[in-house]
């Protein structure tokens, strides 16, 4: 198995557990209102669950061989890079963002607003993680199957999620998040007040 596919079941690994850590210890803060939203939200986070079967699949079998493309190793080297960027900010953010989380819109019980932490830089960190990993999956897996599919869905989910989630969000705090938008970036940091 060559050095990138490693470095990919690596990260799936990790982020597996971060997710499942997270996932386990925001039982605690249960029920709350629950945002619809777009089918194609839904589309898109299906697709990209498959794009992570399909990585899998690429990594530890060559059926999926006859979809590969040619990629330069320096620019392998830097989707590594991006890709252990991405777990971290994937850890921080769930750690910062505690038992707020949920993979749908939701407000819940006792929901609290973060501004602390990576949030105190950039409103949608996990989002912009997995963009990264996204990115980072299409330049590691040089296959268009297991490597962009998950790039194309993630951008798609995250364009239509962002929007919905930050109205929830102004209804919810009001005041407190017009001025926190004021001061943080939407996917990119915002160093400078
Ligand atoms: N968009 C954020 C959070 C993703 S999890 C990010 O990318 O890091 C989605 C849930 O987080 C939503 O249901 C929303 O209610 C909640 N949420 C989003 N931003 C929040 C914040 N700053 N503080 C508390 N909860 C937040």
């Amino acid at each position: 198995m060559g050095t990138f596919k490693i470095i990919y079941l690596t990260g799936l690994g990790i982020g597996s557990i971060i997710r499942v850590i997270y996932t386990k210890s925001r039982r605690s803060n249960t029920g709350g209102q629950t945002r619809r939203e777009s089918v194609f939200v839904f589309l898109f986070m299906i697709v990209w669950g498959v794009s992570q079967i399909l990585a899998l699949l690429y990594c530890v079998s060559n059926r999926l061989s006859f979809a590969d493309y040619l990629l330069p190793i320096w620019l392998q080297w830097i989707g590594a890079c991006l890709y252990a960027v991405s777990i971290v900010l994937l850890w921080r953010s769930h750690a910062d963002l505690r038992h707020n989380w949920s993979a749908i819109l939701q407000i819940k019980q006792n929901h609290s607003l973060i501004k602390s932490g990576v949030y105190k830089y950039i409103r949608h960190p996990m989002y912009a993680a997995h963009l990264l990993w996204s990115l980072a999956q299409a330049l590691l897996l040089a296959n268009w199957l297991a490597g962009p599919l998950a790039l194309v869905a993630m951008i798609g989910f995250v364009s239509l999620r962002v929007p919905c989630e930050e109205q929830l969000m102004l209804e919810r705090f009001g005041k407190e998040y017009r001025e926190y938008k004021r001061h943080t970036g939407s996917l990119f940091p915002r160093f400078i007040d």
